[in-house]
């Protein structure tokens, strides 16, 4: 006999994936692994990879290692239009801004934002789809900031420049104020920072009281 699915269980699945979000293999009741919210986004093997950041920012919350499973599952929702894992990316950052910014309120939950150009090609912005998903309770605005052009030739400029190349790619949408505000910034792969220090400039620039980050995954140290 077919196994007739739900209206609740068909919910369920989208929140909660019946495949793993790394290897993409059934995840089966036998493999899950201990932790909650892995067991439904990891089978076992992949959830053996999953390690914690092995370094600490100063305002900067960020739950997972860019490593493993992790890292496979971040790059399947980065290039190949598998969106299945941004709940899961959310779920943690919620966990972890909860945990490291405890005690601290923000007025704006915000995301760095994508070129028109890669929103194009891609079809979405990963870090607006995991800011999206995210239940803190704090206003959201996803269109805050604007990218205005690539900055993917970095190698060829020096630290200096690279910085400059990469703050003047960004700014404030028109119409927008962020005057007295605190803002959460949310991202999705934080390796030397240097997006979201462009970002947070931009913002503290215009006004605001505040910025804190709030990455899914930090690259490992080097
Ligand atoms: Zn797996």
């Amino acid at each position: 006999m077919s196994k007739s699915i739900s209206g609740a269980e068909k919910l369920l699945n989208l929140v909660f994936p019946e495949k793993c979000i790394s290897c993409g293999e059934y995840i089966l009741d036998e493999n899950r692994p201990g932790d909650f919210l892995l067991a439904h986004f990891f089978c076992g093997e992949c959830a053996e990879t999953i390690t914690r950041p092995d370094r600490e920012l100063e305002n900067v919350a960020s739950p997972l290692l860019y490593d493993g499973a992790v890292k496979n599952a971040m790059q399947r929702l980065k290039f190949s239009s598998d969106i299945s894992s941004a709940p899961f990316f959310a779920a943690e950052l919620e966990r972890e801004v909860r945990a490291k910014f405890y005690g601290l309120e923000f007025d704006i939950l915000t995301c760095v934002p994508a070129t028109r150009a890669s929103l194009a090609e891609r079809g979405y912005n990963q870090s607006r789809l995991i800011a999206e998903q995210m239940r803190l309770g704090y206003e959201r605005d996803c269109e805050l900031l604007r990218k205005s052009r690539d900055t993917q030739v970095q190698h060829l400029l020096d630290a200096e420049h690279r910085q400059k190349n990469i703050e003047s790619a960004y700014s404030l949408n028109r119409g927008r104020s962020v005057v007295g505000k605190r803002i959460l910034l949310v991202d999705d792969i934080l390796t030397t920072g240097a997006t979201c220090k462009a970002c947070a400039r931009v913002l503290l620039f215009s006004g605001a009281k505040s910025v804190h980050i709030a990455c899914a995954t930090l690259t490992p140290r080097k």
